[in-house]
C-alpha cells in the first residue's frame, strides 16, 4: 500500500526549522566553537556573537539587549520567571507571596506555581476562564491580596487559541502598581504569540516573558525571558556568572544564533499579520465544517479572541485514540490538547472550565505557512466520513 503523503497540522507542538535557520546554524557550527565566557580570541568571537543575536531579539521586543536571558526552552524560562519571583521574596521575607494564575496556563507555569502551593512556599490562586475559554482581567485583580508578588498570564492558549487580555490586564496593573507599596510583577507567557502578534514589551506592560525557539521555525532546545530591569527575580540554577547572573552554564550558542535567525526571519508586524491572514482562512474554514457538522469548537474562535493557527474540536462520540489514530494512518498529524499535556490534570482542568464531559475525543489541529486550502479540505472530508461511518461505529464510540 502506498504511503500517504503527511500533512503536518500540529504546529503548536513544534515547527519545521527554516532552511536559512539551519544553514546559519550549520555554518556558525563550522567556523565558531568557542566558549562565549573564555577570555582568548576564540570564547571573545562567540561573545560577540552572543551579543549580536541579543541585541535583535531586544529589538524584536523592544527591551535592552541586558533584558533577554537565554534558557534552555520556554520552559525553563517559566520556571525561572515563577521560581526565581517566589525566591527573591522569600529570602526577603519571613512570610509567604501569593502568586495569581490561570487554569489556562501551560504546565510550566501551572505546575511551578501548583508545586510550590502543595509544598507551603506560597498561597495561590487560579482563575478559571469563561465558557469561551478568556481570561477576564477583573476577575484577576479582584484576586490581588496584600502578599501577591506575581501574576501569570498566558498570552495565546496553547490547547485552544484563545487570545488572553495581556495589554489589558497590564494597564489595570500599572494603575494598581501606581497606588500600592508592594509592586506585583506580571508574567506572560508569549510562546504561542510571538509568530503573529506585536510583543512590545512596553506596549503589554510586562515585566517578564517567555519565547521560545522551536514554535517559531527555530531550533529546539532554546528559548529565552525578558526580564525587565529592576525586576526583583533571584536565579534558580546555580553555577557560572552568565546570563547577567541569572542563569548559570555555558549558553547554547548555535541554538541562540538559530533562534535569533528564526524571529529576524518573521519580519515586521506587517508580514506577521499578513501570514495570520493567510492561516487564519484556513481555519475559519474548518471552524464552518465543525460549526456544520455540529462538532463543538472548544473556546472562542473568533478574530478578536483567538489566534489564527489553532482550532481544538470536541467530538462527544469518538474516541481519541481511536480518532487520532486514524488520522495519523491518512497521514494527517495533529495532537489531542497539547503534545506536551498527556497524562496531566491540567488540560482536564480546562476541559472542566469549558464544561466538556470527560469521555470524547478531544483533537487540536495547528495550521502553519506551508498548509493549503485542499490539505482542509481533504482533512474536513476525512472526518465527515468517520463521524459518520455508520458501518463501524463501535471502532469510533467513545469507551463508556
Ligand atoms: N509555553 C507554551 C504556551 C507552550 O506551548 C510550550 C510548548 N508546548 C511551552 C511553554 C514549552 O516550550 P519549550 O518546548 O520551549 O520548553
Amino acid at each position: 500500500m502506498p504511503k500517504a503523503k503527511r500533512i503536518y497540522l500540529d504546529h503548536a507542538a513544534t515547527t519545521p526549522i527554516a532552511k536559512e535557520v539551519s544553514l546559519v546554524m550549520a555554518d556558525f557550527d563550522r567556523r565558531q566553537f568557542g566558549n562565549p565566557s573564555s577570555i582568548h580570541h576564540e570564547g571573545q568571537e562567540a561573545r560577540a556573537s552572543i551579543d549580536s543575536a541579543r541585541a535583535d531579539i531586544a529589538e524584536f521586543f523592544n527591551c535592552l539587549p541586558q533584558e533577554i536571558i537565554f534558557t534552555s526552552g520556554a520552559t525553563e524560562a517559566n520556571n525561572l520567571a515563577i521560581a526565581g519571583c517566589i525566591s527573591d521574596y522569600v529570602s526577603r521575607h519571613n512570610a509567604k507571596p501569593h502568586v495569581i494564575t490561570t487554569i489556562l496556563e501551560h504546565q510550566s507555569v501551572f505546575n511551578t506555581v501548583k508545586t510550590a502551593y502543595e509544598r507551603g512556599i506560597i498561597e495561590a490562586t487560579f482563575v478559571e476562564p469563561d465558557k469561551n475559554g478568556i481570561t477576564d482581567p477583573k476577575k484577576i485583580v479582584a484576586e490581588i491580596r496584600d502578599n501577591t508578588i506575581l501574576i501569570s498570564l498566558i498570552f495565546v492558549s496553547n490547547e485552544i487559541g484563545t487570545l488572553q487580555p495581556v495589554r489589558e490586564l497590564g494597564k489595570l496593573l500599572a494603575e494598581y502598581n501606581s497606588k500600592s507599596r508592594q509592586k506585583i510583577i506580571f508574567h506572560t507567557d508569549a510562546v504561542q504569540a510571538v509568530k503573529f502578534y506585536n510583543c512590545n514589551v512596553k506596549k503589554l506592560g510586562v515585566d517578564l516573558l517567555t519565547f521560545s525557539g522551536h514554535k517559531i521555525n527555530g531550533p529546539k532546545g532554546i528559548g529565552g525571558l525578558f526580564i525587565k530591569a529592576g525586576s526583583r527575580l533571584n536565579k534558580i540554577q546555580f553555577g557560572g556568572s552568565q546570563e547577567y547572573e541569572k542563569r548559570a552554564g555555558t549558553q547554547n550558542t548555535t541554538g541562540i544564533i538559530g533562534m535569533s535567525r528564526a524571529i529576524l526571519l518573521l519580519g515586521s508586524l506587517e508580514n506577521r499579520e499578513s501570514l495570520a491572514k493567510k492561516i487564519r482562512k484556513l481555519k475559519d474554514h474548518l471552524a464552518d465544517f465543525a460549526v456544520n457538522q455540529k462538532i463543538q469548537i472548544l473556546g472562542d474562535h473568533s478574530l478578536e479572541k483567538s489566534c489564527p493557527d489553532i482550532l481544538t474540536l470536541y467530538f462527544k462520540n469518538l474516541d481519541q485514540d481511536t480518532l487520532l489514530a486514524r488520522l495519523d494512518v491518512a497521514g494527517y498529524s495533529v495532537s489531542n490538547g497539547s503534545a506536551c499535556s498527556s497524562g496531566s490534570t491540567n488540560p482536564s482542568n480546562i476541559l472542566k472550565a469549558l464544561h466538556v464531559p470527560g469521555k470524547g475525543a478531544v483533537v487540536r489541529i495547528s495550521l502553519g505557512k506551508s498548509n493549503t486550502l485542499s490539505e482542509i479540505e481533504k482533512l474536513e472530508d476525512l472526518i465527515s466520513n468517520l463521524i459518520n461511518r455508520g458501518s463501524h461505529p463501535k471502532k469510533l464510540l467513545a469507551k463508556t
